[in-house]
């Protein structure tokens, strides 16, 4: 099939105008003016998406899917106290409903143009999401306890699933990880444990970090709420065993229990950190994932992303949780990261081009798959969106890359393909469930957690 659009954006090179984009067995076999790939394959089927940008699909690098039922549930509260609720509303949802949930965060996700989301879940329903609904994703199992008696058994549970989960998937299209658990819910002996599984079964691994103050204050001076009572996954809100202050930062707190010592590994946040800390992360090649609306919403600061980009890290945008921001939508993450920077850093100027990077092809860099996404690049898998230029609040365009990045919204994605499926074509599905049903059953969940 051949698509075409007024712009095409390959992300690695220089976008153009009147392009096109040869898809065939779900890999991008050719690209260029749509005069020339007409001419070179003249009996091709041809879905021309008119005044539109074809790009990569985003690359969502930090999710929790299964939150997507408690959008606005818990509003207009700094960080503490909305972890604190989630966690409480948490306890009335069953299997069922975490799954429901998680369809719902894999349609959102889809119709505004996320190809490949990078989720953390407790209880695998993302896993199961994303490979019925034909997404692709990275799966981080969340394992913590923070008894030192109680680690070994969540180990164990966390590696039975993973080995599992690994069994379910497609593996050409989902990878399995795993995630050590928030520091206050997480004995320190977790990370060691976790990077040594990582390395012998080679998953990836995933970690909050340096994402508040709470989180930075609890292990440098032992002082925040976080240690009196603290989060279990499967027991709720829990009081928390004696506990010292480190006198370090987070991020050198996880290096010297062993958490950056696997091949793959993503830190989520990264907001409360200093010089050496960015040094540290760069020396032990940490990725980063910022979450620039998560951090506004919650009060939980603005991450150094001038630093980290002088310090060469692999870099991407995540939306974090639907039950902080409201919306998994990477174009407003790019949108409203970049004008968050520009208003704190008078005299550095990050521009368009450079969020739509960290959205796409930074997001697959730091998890490693920028071999088979993140651009299109004959070879790579067609995960492959086209995004609406035609609308009155983006006329006249005269700047693709800018007029993206500045005004679109996932309400302007006109298809989401996957592995050359388009999964969504403006309001019309090609997934494995019923999506007006699914939405139905998110509806009636909604109703537990009001109580
Ligand atoms: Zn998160």
């Amino acid at each position: 099939m051949l698509l075409c659009a007024q712009y095409v954006l390959p992300i690695t090179s220089e976008p153009f105008q009147h392009g096109a984009v040869l898809i065939r067995d779900g890999v991008i076999r050719d690209i260029g003016s749509v005069d020339m790939l007409k001419l070179r394959y003249p009996d091709e089927e041809i879905k021309d998406f008119g005044l539109a940008a074809l790009m990569p699909g985003f690359v969502d690098l930090h999710t929790h899917l299964e939150n997507s039922v408690m959008r606005g549930v818990v509003h207009d509260v700094p960080y503490t106290t909305w972890i604190m609720s989630v966690v409480e509303k948490s306890a009335k949802m069953d299997v069922s409903d975490w799954y429901d949930s998680a369809i719902l965060g894999g349609l959102e996700a889809l119709s505004s143009g996320i190809t490949c989301v990078a989720d953390i879940t407790g209880t695998g329903a993302a896993c199961t999401a994303t490979q019925k609904l034909g997404m692709r994703s990275v799966i981080y199992r969340e394992v913590g306890a923070m008894d030192k008696r109680r680690v070994d058994y969540a180990m164990r549970v966390a590696e039975n699933d993973i080995m599992h989960w690994r069994e379910e998937v497609d593996e050409s299209r989902i990878t399995i990880g795993i995630a050590p658990a928030a520091m206050y819910a997480c004995h320190p002996s977790v990370y060691g444990k976790v990077s040594e599984f990582a390395r012998r079964e080679e998953l990836p691994v995933a970690m909050h970090l340096a994402g508040n103050r709470e989180e930075y204050n609890f292990i440098k001076y032992g002082s925040s709420p976080f240690s009196v009572h603290t989060m279990d996954q499967k027991r709720g809100y829990v009081e928390i065993p004696p506990w010292l202050p480190t006198g370090t930062t987070p991020v050198r707190y996880a290096l010297n229990w062993g958490a950056f010592e696997s091949d793959n590994v993503l830190a989520i946040h990264c907001v409360h950190v200093d010089d050496t800390d960015v040094k540290k992360l760069r020396e032990y090649d940490v990725a980063v994932a910022v979450c620039p609306r998560c951090n506004a919403q919650l009060g939980m600061g603005v991450a150094p992303l001038d630093e980290f980009m002088r310090s060469d890290l692999r870099l991407g945008l995540g939306t974090d949780s639907p039950a902080a921001t409201d919306s998994t939508d990477m174009l407003m993450e790019m949108r409203i990261g970049m004008l968050v920077q520009r208003a704190v850093n008078v005299g550095q100027f990050l521009d368009s081009a450079t969020m739509l990077e960290m959205a796409t092809i930074g997001g697959a860099r730091a998890l490693k798959l920028d071999d088979k996404i993140g651009s299109l690049d004959v070879g790579k898998r067609a995960d492959i969106i086209a995004v609406d230029l035609s609308s009155s609040h983006q006329t006249p365009t005269t700047d693709p890359v800018s007029a993206v990045v500045n005004t679109c919204s996932g309400a302007d994605i006109l298809m989401t393909m996957v592995d050359g499926v388009a999964l969504y074509e403006k309001n019309k599905w090609n997934v494995g469930v019923e999506v007006a049903k699914s939405i139905a059953r998110v509806i009636e969940i909604r109703g537990k957690l009001r109580v």
